[in-house]
C-alpha cells in the first residue's frame, strides 16, 4: 500500500508537478557546458539521414541504400515462425550471450569447412548483432590512443568513425582505377591498390587493417594475388586483419571469393565477420557472426559483454537452421547460396545495360549489389559549381532525385574528408531490387 505519514501522495505528487519547494534557479538552469564526449566531434554528421529522407520525399525508384526489396528464403522466414510458435518457449528468453548454442555450432562447422580448419564454437566464433556490432566489438577491443589502422578507399563509411571513437587515426590508401581496356566497360577488377603506396602506409603506430571483399561500394572481390599482398604487410608489420566480408557469397562470373584468414600467417590475426542480413536477404534481423582465433574473440567478447550483452534469440535460431540447410545443400543447385548470386547476377546485367544505354558509364561489379557508375556525361545538365563544398556527384545525385525520381548514393559519400573530390563523378546503384 502507498501510504505517507503526513500529506497524501496525490497531495505530494501535485506539489512536485508545480514545483513548489524548488528554487526556480533548479528549474531554469540551462547546462552550459558541452554534453557530448570528445570522441563525437566531428563524426555527427551523416550522409544516409539526408538521403534516405530525400528519397523517401522525392524518389519513385530507389536505388540507393543497400538493402533487397525481396524478401528472405521461405525455408528462412519459416524457420522464424516455426521458432515463434515452438512448444519451446525460452527462445523468446535470453540465450547464451557469445552466442545462440545451435548457431555457433553451425557456423563453426560451416566456416570450419570453408578455412579449412577445426573451429571451436564457442571459442571461435560470436554472434554479434548484425556485422555493425562486429566491426564495433573489433575497433574497441583491439585500438588504443594513438594507434592508426588502415582503411581503403572507398570504404563502408562507418569504419572511420568507429576508429575515431575507438582513439585511433584512420590511414586511408585509395584504389586506383585503370582505364578500361579499348572498347570494353569498366570494371571493378580495373580499381587496384599501388603496392608501394599501401606499403608505405604501414608503420610502427599501425595496429590493423580493415579489408572489405567484396567491396562496399565498387563490388571489387579482391584477387589471390592481392590478398597476399596484404597479408604479407600484416605478417611483416606484426598488424591486425578485420575482414568485412559480408558479400562473401554475392560474387559473379565463376569469380572466387578468398577468405584472406585462410592465407599463410593470416589466421592468428584475422577477425572475418559475416552477416545474415546480406547472407539470407534479411537486414532487419540484425544477426551477424565474426570468427577467428580466440586469443582475438577473447576481448570481442569483452566488449559485447559489456555493451549489447545479447542479439535477438528468435532470429539466431532461424539463422542456425538456414545454415543448417545450406550445409546439407552445399555447392548444389537448390543451395540459396548458389541461387542469390545466379539471381542478383541477372539484375547486374540488367542494370549495367540500362545505365549504359543512357550514357552512364558503369563499373562492372564483380561482387556484392552495388554497382558505381560515371556520370561525367552528365555535367551539362548539373553544371559545377566551381566553389561549392559540397562534391560534385552529391549534388548529382540530389538533382536525380528530387528531377528524375531515380535515388543513388554520391561515391564521395564512401571516402575520407579530405578525399572526398579526388573521385567525385561517380554515384553508386543498389541492384537488389
Ligand atoms: N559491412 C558492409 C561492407 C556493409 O555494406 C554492411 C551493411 N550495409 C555492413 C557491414 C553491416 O551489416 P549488418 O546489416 O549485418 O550490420
Amino acid at each position: 500500500m502507498l501510504r505517507r505519514a503526513g500529506p497524501s501522495l496525490r497531495h505530494f505528487l501535485l506539489e512536485r508537478k508545480s514545483g513548489a519547494g524548488y528554487s526556480s534557479y533548479s528549474r531554469e538552469a540551462k547546462m552550459s557546458r558541452p554534453v557530448q564526449a570528445q570522441r563525437l566531434e566531428g563524426i555527427d554528421k551523416n550522409i544516409w539521414v539526408e538521403f534516405v529522407k530525400l528519397a523517401a520525399t522525392y524518389s519513385t525508384v530507389n536505388l540507393g541504400q543497400g538493402f533487397p526489396d525481396f524478401p528472405p528464403p521461405d525455408f528462412l522466414k519459416e524457420a522464424f515462425m516455426r521458432a515463434l510458435s515452438e512448444e519451446n518457449y525460452m527462445l523468446h528468453q535470453y540465450t547464451r550471450a557469445f552466442g545462440h548454442p545451435l548457431l555457433v555450432k553451425i557456423l563453426a562447422q560451416f566456416f570450419g569447412k570453408l578455412l579449412g580448419r577445426d573451429l571451436d564454437p564457442m571459442t571461435n566464433v560470436m554472434v554479434t548483432v548484425g556485422a555493425y556490432q562486429a566491426l564495433f566489438c573489433c575497433f574497441q577491443a583491439f585500438v588504443d590512443e594513438g594507434n592508426e589502422v588502415i582503411i581503403i578507399e572507398p570504404f563502408f563509411d562507418c569504419y572511420e568513425p568507429m576508429v575515431k571513437m575507438a582513439g585511433g587515426t584512420p590511414v586511408f590508401v585509395p584504389l586506383r582505377p585503370k582505364p578500361p581496356k579499348d572498347g570494353k566497360l569498366a570494371s571493378s577488377a580495373d580499381w587496384q591498390l599501388d603496392p608501394a603506396e599501401l606499403a608505405s602506409k604501414f608503420s610502427k603506430r599501425t595496429k590493423a587493417i580493415v579489408l572489405n571483399s567484396p567491396n562496399n561500394p565498387l563490388g571489387k572481390v579482391f584477387s589471390r594475388g592481392e590478398l597476399e599482398l596484404i597479408a604479407d604487410l600484416c605478417v611483416k608489420h606484426d598488424i591486425l586483419c578485420i575482414s568485412d566480408e559480408v558479400y562473401e557469397w554475392l560474387v559473379y562470373d565463376g569469380k572466387e571469393h578468398i577468405r584472406i584468414a585462410s592465407l599463410q600467417g593470416m589466421w592468428d590475426r584475422t577477425v572475418t565477420i559475416g552477416s545474415a542480413g546480406k547472407t539470407f536477404s534479411a537486414t532487419g534481423w540484425k544477426v551477424g557472426w565474426s570468427v577467428g582465433p580466440n586469443r582475438l574473440l577473447q576481448h570481442l567478447r569483452t566488449v559485447h559483454q559489456n555493451s549489447v550483452y545479447h542479439c535477438a534469440t528468435v532470429a539466431q535460431e532461424a539463422v542456425a537452421q538456414g545454415f543448417q540447410r545450406e550445409l546439407e545443400l552445399y555447392g548444389k543447385p537448390e543451395s540459396y547460396f548458389v541461387q542469390l548470386p545466379k539471381e542478383l547476377q541477372r539484375k547486374r546485367d540488367w542494370l549495367v545495360q540500362s545505365l549504359d544505354a543512357v550514357g552512364m558509364k558503369p563499373i562492372v561489379p564483380e561482387g556484392t549489389y552495388f554497382l558505381v557508375a560515371d556520370i561525367s556525361e552528365f555535367k551539362s545538365d548539373v553544371p559545377d559549381v566551381p566553389d561549392s563544398d559540397e562534391p560534385y556527384d552529391s549534388r548529382f545525385a540530389k538533382w536525380m532525385i528530387k528531377n528524375k525520381g531515380l535515388a543513388a548514393i554520391p561515391l564521395s559519400a564512401f571516402y575520407c574528408g579530405a578525399h572526398k573530390n579526388n573521385y567525385n563523378h561517380f554515384i553508386r546503384f543498389c541492384f537488389a531490387k
